[in-house]
């Protein structure tokens, strides 16, 4: 424990206040729904690094991989010759698809940068610059995505002025609309989009509409099953993209490989990072090759874009996707615990239990003292497990790797219900 204390002294002296983590756990290894500490502390882990390590953490097949290309060619610049590697990933890639237009890739390192590169390729082809996003949208800290993010304001604390031209439209979620239009978010939305379109962006104006299919830092919220096909067909009408950003929601966290599977909506340029590559530096755009090929040869680039590495555990990554059926364990586990949330939800004041697969999230009462989830997620801590709170809103959310078991997830809930009656009491 002395050794442990000191690292986690020793790190926070060297490293920027600006990066300040949950808790004061100092890990040295991990493995499937497990990370332990350097002193030997094990934590059951329900944060999956937020929603990366999907397959778990260092699953065997994964670092395999990822081992056996490091001794073939780590670089492999995107700018100066193709790799044989991104090659292979790009034909299971296409297979996991939502749609078979989506058959151009662009590679990037993070979440971010592809939200930045989907919004570049917006604007060179459509050579309009607004964008529209919605209300407790999360889509990076970078300069450019701190503009599209509204989930909360300490994500452009003091960092100025930010990029001029976005505009936000509601998103379906109780706590995001008046009350007196609750019967109907949809509409609300809706009306309130063709609003933005008539009085403040026009529609010749507009590049594009970019939205988590399913809220993630904005409280772990789906919208009605109709929004996002509306909110397509508005685009569509004016000549608009829509950009789906699947960084926290593909790759089978909502129970099918991309989120907007579950809303039968096919975007113009999906954005994927996170689950792609199990926890390697990998992200990626993705869009109609007929788009792609207006932008100018050659505008695009970067160093570590598309890593030869990182590649290698995608393609390993989706392999057990196939091999270990884990969107069945997904639809599953996440059965079992939203059944376990809702019956806690009559001792708690617990509002609401949602989410998709295991993109699950817990919102208590609007009365419940500020920092409650907080303080819950700190319990969890305590006795063992990782779990994170999200939004504005008094809300945990569950986002265990897929590949968690039916016994790691009653666990997770003796252990969730154990913090609540210590909260609560
Ligand atoms: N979009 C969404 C929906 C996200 O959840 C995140 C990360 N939480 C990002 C974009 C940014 O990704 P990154 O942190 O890799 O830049």
């Amino acid at each position: 424990p002395e050794q442990e204390k000191h690292m986690y002294k020793y790190t926070r002296a060297h490293v920027g206040k600006a990066i300040t983590p949950f808790s004061d756990v100092v890990i040295s290894h991990a493995s499937g729904t497990h990370v332990t500490t350097m002193d030997g502390r094990r934590y059951l882990d329900f944060t999956s690094g937020i929603g990366v390590v999907n397959t778990g953490h260092c699953h065997p097949k994964v670092v395999k991989a990822a081992q056996e290309q490091t001794g073939k060619i780590i670089h492999s610049q995107v700018n100066i010759f193709s790799s044989e590697i991104m090659g292979d990933l790009i034909t299971p890639l296409l297979e996991v698809m939502p749609d078979p237009s989506l058959d151009s890739f662009i590679f990037w390192n993070s979440g971010a940068e592809s939200v930045e590169s989907a919004i570049k390729l917006a604007r060179s082809v459509t050579r309009k610059n607004n964008v529209i996003v919605s209300h407790g949208g999360y889509h990076g800290r970078t300069f450019g995505t701190m503009a599209l993010t509204t989930s909360k304001t300490v994500y452009s604390a003091g960092f100025g002025p930010t990029v001029p031209g976005v505009f936000v439209t509601p998103f379906p979620y109780e706590r995001q609309v008046p009350a007196h239009s609750h019967s109907d978010m949809t509409s609300y939305c809706l009306e309130s989009l063709e609003l933005l379109f008539k009085q403040q962006t026009a529609a010749e104006d507009t590049c594009a509409i970019i939205m988590e299919p399913v809220l993630g830092e904005g409280g772990y919220v789906a919208p009605p099953p109709d929004f996002l096909k509306e909110v397509k067909r508005m685009a569509k009408e004016r000549d608009v993209l829509f950009i789906a950003d699947e960084v926290q929601t593909g790759f089978g966290r909502t129970g099918k490989m991309f989120a907007v599977e579950n809303f039968d909506v096919v975007p113009d340029i999906m954005v994927m990072a996170k689950g792609l590559a199990s926890g390697f530096p990998l992200s990626a755009i993705v869009s109609r090759k007929e788009l792609m090929d207006k932008q100018v040869v050659g505008s695009m680039g970067g160093t570590y874009a598309g890593n030869a590495v990182a590649c290698a555990a995608a393609k390993a990554t989706l392999e057990v996707f196939r091999e270990e059926k884990l969107l069945e364990n997904v639809n599953a586990r996440g059965e079992q615990m939203r059944t376990a949330l809702r019956k806690m939800q009559e001792k708690y004041p617990i509002h609401d239990v949602r989410g998709l697969g295991l993109m699950i999230g817990l919102e208590f009462n609007k009365d419940v003292p500020a920092n409650t989830a907080k303080q819950v997620t700190v319990e969890c801590l305590n006795r063992g497990m990782m779990l994170l709170n999200t939004s504005v809103f008094e809300t945990v959310r569950f986002i265990p790797p897929l590949t968690v078991s039916a016994g790691e997830v009653d666990e997770a809930m003796e252990i969730f219900e154990d913090a609540l009656k210590t909260v609560f009491n």
